[in-house]
């Protein structure tokens, strides 16, 4: 491997050991700010394309709650996910994906359905103790 090669994959390795090691489903701007504390050379637009390619890998998951950013999220075992609308806390939620969901609305469409999305909205514990 070239030594540009060898850099490119050290920091992808990194932005995923950033990412493994968080619950936060951090957006790119924080990541950023976490792995240039290690590589300081690194750009914004780097931990972008890496991020896209762990994401095309499907070593993470690309999440959008329409906040005009992604966020991100390195464990990959089906999960919900909460967000609160006072702080925008992203979380997930503790609790096993409903299986038969999408056998339910298979049932009532010709489509054929392999997946299902669905996101939660409120208000967190935090939140609501601080009102
Ligand atoms: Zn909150
Ligand atoms: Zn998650």
């Amino acid at each position: 491997m070239s030594s540009n090669g060898i850099k490119r994959s050290r920091q992808r390795e990194r932005i995923y050991h950033v990412l493994r090691r968080t619950r936060e489903h951090p957006t790119a701007e924080w990541i950023f700010e976490r792995v240039r504390e290690e590589l300081p050379k690194i750009s914004l637009g780097t931990v972008y394309r890496n991020l896209h390619v762990l994401a095309k890998q499907g070593m993470v998951r690309e999440l959008d709650f329409g906040e005009g950013t992604k966020r991100y999220d390195a464990f990959l075992s089906p999960h919900y996910h909460f967000v609160c609308e006072q702080c925008g806390t992203v979380k997930d939620l503790e609790v096993a994906p409903l299986a038969d969901v999408n056998e339910r609305i298979q049932q009532l469409v010709p489509e054929l359905i392999h997946a299902h999305k669905l996101d939660f909205y409120g208000t967190c514990a935090n939140c609501q103790a601080a009102s």
